[in-house]
C-alpha cells in the first residue's frame, strides 16, 4: 500500500445543494475518487486556498471532498465533473468546484480506523488485515485492505451487491464471474470465498488493479482471479455472472455490449444507482433484452439483478 500512496493526488472540492450530494458522491467515486468525505452544513471559502467551514445557516448545502490521482486522466476527469455539474445544476447558482494538489495524504488512510469487520447474514465476514479476532467456523472470511481504492463493503452500493451475491450463491456455485469496476476487488473476491470458481475483474483506475491484486494475494486467491486495467471491452468470452457497481451513465452506456459477455440464463448485478435513477436504468435493461429478477434498496441506493433469457426460454418474468 505504501507504494500506491506514493503517487501524487489532487484534492477535489465540490459544493452542491444537499439534494445533489449523493449523486455527486457517486459521480466522484465513479471517476475513481478515493474516500469521498461529506462536510454537511459547510461552505467553501476559496479566497486563496479552498477552506471548509461549518456554517449552520447553509444547512441546505454540502461540501464534498474527494481525491483524484494526478495522471493523464486528471484533466479529462475534472472536465467531466464540470460538465456533469453544469448539466445537473445549471439553474442553481452557488455550485462550486475547486481542485488543488493534495497535501494531507493521511486523509486517504484516516478512514481506516472506522473500517470494522462486516458480517453478512452470518455467512461472510469481511475484515481489515489489522483485525485479528477469530472468525466463526460457519462463516467464510475475506480479508480486505482497500487502501485508497473504493470498496470496503460499507457503502450501500457495495453492500447491496454483496447481499445479492449471497442470495445467488445458493444456485451459482462453481461459476465464472466478471467484475466490472472492481475497485478493491471486494465483489470478485467475496464471490470466490462464497464458492464461485474463478473471476476476472477490470477497472479503469490502474491503482484499483494494484489494490485488488494485493487483496487477492492476502487471501491466497491469486490463482483463481485476474485483474486487468481497462473496462469490459478488454474481456473475451462469456460469463454466467457479471457484477457492475459503477454508476448510471457508464452502466447505461455499457449494458448492451456487456450483454454479449453474459451467458444465456446468466445474471448481471447492476449497482451504484440512486433510487431516482432506477427508471432510466430499467429502460436500458429492457432495451438490452434483459429482465429484472430482483431489486434491493438501501439508504436511497438501488441494485438490480437482471437476467438474460436462457436458450430454451426466450422470455423471463420481470420484477
Ligand atoms: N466494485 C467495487 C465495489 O463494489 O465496492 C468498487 C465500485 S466503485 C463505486 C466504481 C469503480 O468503477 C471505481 O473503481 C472506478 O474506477 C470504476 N469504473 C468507473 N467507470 C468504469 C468503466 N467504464 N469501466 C470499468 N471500471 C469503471
Amino acid at each position: 500500500m505504501a507504494t500506491s500512496l506514493a503517487r501524487q493526488w489532487w484534492d477535489i472540492y465540490v459544493r452542491v445543494p444537499e439534494s445533489m450530494s449523493d449523486a455527486t458522491s457517486a459521480y466522484l467515486s465513479g471517476l475513481g475518487s478515493s474516500a469521498v468525505v461529506f462536510h454537511e452544513q459547510a461552505i467553501l471559502t476559496p479566497q486563496h486556498e479552498p477552506c471548509i467551514e461549518t456554517w449552520p445557516q447553509s444547512a441546505e448545502w454540502t461540501v464534498l471532498q474527494g481525491a483524484l490521482p494526478l495522471d493523464d486522466s486528471l484533466p479529462r476527469h475534472v472536465a467531466a465533473l464540470q460538465q456533469w455539474l453544469h448539466t445537473c445544476a445549471w439553474e442553481t447558482p452557488g455550485v462550486q468546484l475547486y481542485c488543488r494538489p493534495l497535501r494531507d495524504v493521511d486523509y486517504l488512510t484516516q478512514w481506516q480506523q472506522f473500517f470494522q469487520p462486516l458480517c453478512l447474514e452470518e455467512r461472510l465476514m469481511i475484515r481489515p488485515p489489522w483485525h485479528t479476532s477469530p472468525v466463526p467456523s460457519h462463516m467464510a472470511c475475506l480479508t480486505l485492505n482497500p487502501g485508497p481504492a473504493f470498496g470496503t463493503g460499507t457503502h450501500p452500493s457495495t453492500h447491496l451487491c454483496l447481499l445479492l451475491l449471497l442470495q445467488c450463491a445458493a444456485h451459482y456455485r462453481g461459476c465464472r464471474l466478471l467484475d466490472i469496476g472492481c475497485g478493491s476487488g471486494i465483489l470478485s473476491l467475496a464471490a470466490l470465498q462464497l464458492g464461485w470458481q474463478s473471476a476476472v475483474g477490470v477497472d479503469i483506475d490502474a491503482q484499483a488493479i494494484a489494490v485488488a491484486t494485493h487483496n487477492a494475494e492476502l487471501n491466497g486467491l491469486q490463482d483463481r482471479v485476474q485483474f486487468f486495467h481497462g473496462s469490459w471491452n478488454i474481456v473475451t468470452g462469456q460469463f454466467p455472472y457479471i457484477t457492475a457497481n459503477v454508476y448510471l451513465g457508464p452502466l447505461v452506456e455499457m449494458l448492451q455490449p456487456v450483454t454479449r459477455h453474459l451467458a444465456p440464463g446468466g445474471t448481471i448485478l447492476l449497482s451504484g444507482l440512486l433510487a431516482s435513477q432506477e427508471t432510466a436504468m430499467r429502460t436500458a435493461v429492457q432495451k438490452a433484452g434483459l429482465a429484472v429478477q430482483t431489486r434491493r434498496e438501501e439508504e436511497g441506493w438501488v441494485a438490480l439483478a437482471v437476467q438474460r433469457a436462457s436458450a430454451e426460454e426466450p422470455g423471463a418474468s420481470h420484477v
